[in-house]
């Protein structure tokens, strides 16, 4: 049968978020492991108890729309989340490691944010408002994410630059000296 209803969409947009986001509660504990920054792994684990009360939201407006969550694999979120594991097998050292983790975490934020975006605007033009405002909790709290990941890179971006392969050099050279005194 062909789905031709943005209900159908609406419907499907949200089984893709849940797989995103059961994706995230998995992905994330990974993320507050690698990184060194405390704060950094804090906002992380702030931000695994968001997602799981996120994952609870969309159970929530599955049960009023009385569908399943499940049967839809999110391949964007898949993607992002490799890129983060590939990223986090590197070897760099620990303060532009934490400068990369939070370029992949904030693409992960963007990417939600779109997402949400679009499912509320069609919340409210199917009529259902209080799906709406669920989907609003969550598109702000995603904002907040990205907002707080944007200050922490401010630090963590700065301490980074400080690890310039000139720096390195330095440092080598003044250790071989106190060596060599
Ligand atoms: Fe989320
Ligand atoms: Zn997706
Ligand atoms: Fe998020």
């Amino acid at each position: 049968m062909q789905k031709d209803s943005l209900q159908d969409l609406y419907v499907d947009e949200l089984r893709d978020l849940y797989s995103a986001e059961t994706q995230l509660v998995k992905a994330l504990p990974k993320m507050a492991k690698a990184a060194s920054n405390d704060q950094l792994r804090q906002a992380f684990e702030e931000h695994l108890r968001q997602t799981s009360e996120q994952v609870s939201r969309l159970e929530q407006i599955f049960e009023q729309l009385g569908e399943k969550p499940t049967g839809k694999k999110c391949a964007g979120m898949e993607g992002l989340v490799k890129e983060g594991s590939e990223l986090m097998k590197e070897d760099f050292s620990d303060e532009v490691k934490d400068a990369g983790i939070i370029g992949g975490a904030q693409r992960v934020e963007h990417y939600e944010i779109a997402a949400y975006g679009t499912v509320r605007a069609f919340a409210e033009l199917l009529g259902k408002p209080e799906q709406g405002s669920l989907l609003e909790e969550t598109l702000n709290e995603e904002k907040q994410a990205d907002q707080k990941l944007t200050e922490l890179a401010a630090e963590i971006n700065a301490a980074a630059s400080q690890r310039s392969p000139a720096m390195e050099s330095l440092r080598e050279r003044s250790a071989r000296s106190k060596r060599a005194a």
